[in-house]
C-alpha cells in the first residue's frame, strides 16, 4: 500500500498534527498557545511510567478493564460463516467505551493542576463520562449541551446534574452539538488559568485526535492478547469492525492493527434513513466532503454552501457532523473500508443481539453488528471478525420500543425500577 508519509500507519500525526490532507490545528491565534502547553504535557505523560501505572490501576479497579473478548457462538451458529467474538466494552463503568478517555485525560489535567473541567456533549454521554470522572476526583465539572439536545436527552442531563455537575445549555445556532463545541472553546480560551478542556472523540485540533487514540487503544491492544489466548499465540483477527461517530470507539480498536496488512479494517456510519441529498444521516465520509470543523480538517456534512449540517441517526451517539481525522486519511489511503448502515438494519441487528447472546446493545455498536450479519455468512468458518460492543442498550430502550411500536408511555425515565 502507497504510503509515502510515514514508514508505519501508527506512528501518525506529523509534527503539525496532520493526517496526510487531514487533522492540523485550525484554531485562533488566542487558542494557539492552550493549545501547545498541552501538547506538551501530554508528550511527557505519554513517556512517564508513573503516570501510565496511574492509568491502569484505574482501568482496572475503577473502570472493570481488561473488557472481556467474548466468542459470540449463538450469533456465529445463526450466521453460520465467520466466528464472531464481541470485544465486550459495553460492560465499562458508565456503559460504554468514553470512560477510557475521560480518565486519561482528567489524570493528565490533574498533573497540570488544573480543577475546573469542561467538556461538550450531544446525546450526553461523554458528558455523564466526564461528570463521573470529575466527581471521582473532586474537580469542578462544567458540561456545554445544545438547547434543543439538553430538551430530548433528559435523563443524561439528570445524571450529569446527581454526579455535581453543571450543564450549560447553549442556545445559539440550532442549539445542537456543534454550538456546544464552539461555546466550550471560547470558555477555555477565557479560563485558562484553571481550566482543562476534556474532548469525548478522536476529533478537535491536534493533539486532541492522536490522545484520544492513545487513550482508547487499549481497546485493541487487549484484543491483540486476548485473541492469542483464546485462539493460539500469534493469532490476530481476520476483520475488526466498529461502528463510529467521531470514531474513537473505532480507532480505538483498529490502531493496534494498522501495521497488520492481513487484517481487514472496517468503520461503519450511520446511514439514518438512507445516505442520499436529503442528508438524513450521519454518514460523513460516504455522503460528506473535506472542510473545517472544531480545529481540523476532516470530512464533514455539509450543504453546497459549506454550511454544516447537524445530521440525523436513530442513534444519537452517533450523530456528530464529522469524523476524527485519522479515519479520513486511512479511508484516503485505503488502509480502512467505511460502510453506512440504516437506522433499519441497525434495529434489526438490536434485536439479533439480545435473542442470540442475551445482550442488550446500544443502538451505535447495532450498526457494526448489522454489517456483520451482511457478511458473516459469505466468509469461511476460520475467518474471525472482532466486533466492538462499545456500549449498553439501557439508555436506548425507550427509542427502540417507538420504533417497534410499543406503546412504553407513561414509564418513560423509570428505566431503572
Ligand atoms: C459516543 C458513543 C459512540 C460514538 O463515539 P465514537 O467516538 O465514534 O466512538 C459510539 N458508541 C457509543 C456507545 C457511544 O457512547
Amino acid at each position: 500500500m502507497a504510503n509515502d508519509l510515514f514508514n508505519s500507519f501508527m506512528t501518525g500525526p506529523d509534527d503539525k498534527g496532520r493526517f496526510g490532507d487531514f487533522g492540523g490545528r485550525f484554531v485562533s491565534e488566542t487558542l494557539m498557545p492552550l493549545i501547545l502547553s498541552l501538547e506538551e504535557e501530554y508528550e511527557k505523560a505519554k513517556d512517564d511510567p508513573e503516570f501510565w501505572e496511574e492509568m491502569n490501576y484505574l482501568w482496572q479497579h475503577y473502570v472493570g478493564r481488561p473488557s472481556p473478548l467474548y466468542y459470540a457462538e449463538g450469533m456465529t451458529k445463526r450466521l453460520g460463516g465467520a466466528k464472531i467474538y464481541l470485544k465486550r466494552d459495553e460492560l465499562n463503568h458508565t456503559g460504554a467505551h468514553k470512560v477510557n478517555n475521560v480518565l486519561g485525560q482528567i489524570l493528565l489535567a490533574r498533573r497540570m493542576g488544573k480543577t475546573r473541567i469542561i467538556a461538550e456533549t450531544g446525546a450526553g454521554q461523554h458528558g455523564v463520562a466526564t461528570a463521573t470522572v470529575c466527581a471521582k476526583f473532586g474537580l469542578k465539572c462544567v458540561v456545554y449541551m445544545g438547547a434543543h439536545d439538553v430538551a430530548r436527552q433528559k435523563p443524561n442531563v439528570f445524571r450529569m446534574k446527581l454526579l455535581g455537575a453543571e450543564v450549560i445549555a447553549v442556545e445559539s445556532g440550532r442549539g445542537t452539538l456543534k454550538d456546544a463545541m464552539n461555546d466550550a472553546l471560547r470558555d477555555w480560551v477565557t479560563n485558562v488559568h484553571d481550566t482543562f478542556y476534556c474532548i469525548g472523540t478522536a476529533a478537535g485540533p491536534h493533539p486532541y485526535p492522536a490522545m484520544v487514540r492513545d487513550f482508547q487503544s487499549i481497546i485493541g491492544k487487549e484484543v491483540r492478547w486476548q485473541l492469542a489466548e483464546q485462539e493460539g499465540e500469534g493469532r490476530l483477527p481476520d476483520t475488526v469492525i466498529a461502528a463510529i461517530g467521531g470514531g474513537s470507539n473505532a480507532i480505538g480498536l483498529f490502531h493496534p492493527f494498522l501495521d497488520d496488512k492481513e487484517v481487514n479494517i472496517i468503520g461503519v456510519e450511520a446511514g439514518g434513513k438512507g445516505v442520499n441529498d436529503d442528508m438524513e444521516h450521519c454518514a460523513s465520509l460516504t455522503g460528506g466532503r473535506p472542510g473545517v470543523l472544531h480545529g481540523n480538517r476532516t470530512f464533514l456534512l455539509q450543504d453546497d454552501d459549506g454550511q454544516i449540517l447537524d445530521g440525523y441517526s436513530i442513534s444519537a451517539g452517533l450523530d456528530y457532523p464529522g469524523i476524527g481525522p485519522e479515519h479520513s486519511w486511512l479511508h484516503q489511503i485505503g488502509r480502512a473500508e467505511y460502510v453506512s448502515i440504516t437506522d433499519k438494519e441497525a434495529l434489526e441487528a438490536f434485536q439479533f443481539s439480545c435473542e442470540s447472546e442475551g445482550i442488550i446493545p446500544a443502538l451505535e455498536p447495532c450498526h457494526a453488528l448489522a454489517h456483520v450479519m451482511k457478511i458473516a455468512g459469505d466468509l469461511p468458518k476460520d475467518h474471525i471478525i472482532v466486533m466492538n460492543m462499545c456500549g449498553r442498550g439501557d439508555k436506548d430502550i425507550f427509542t427502540v420500543a417507538r420504533h417497534l411500536g410499543v406503546d412504553l408511555s407513561g414509564l418513560e425515565g423509570r428505566d431503572s425500577d
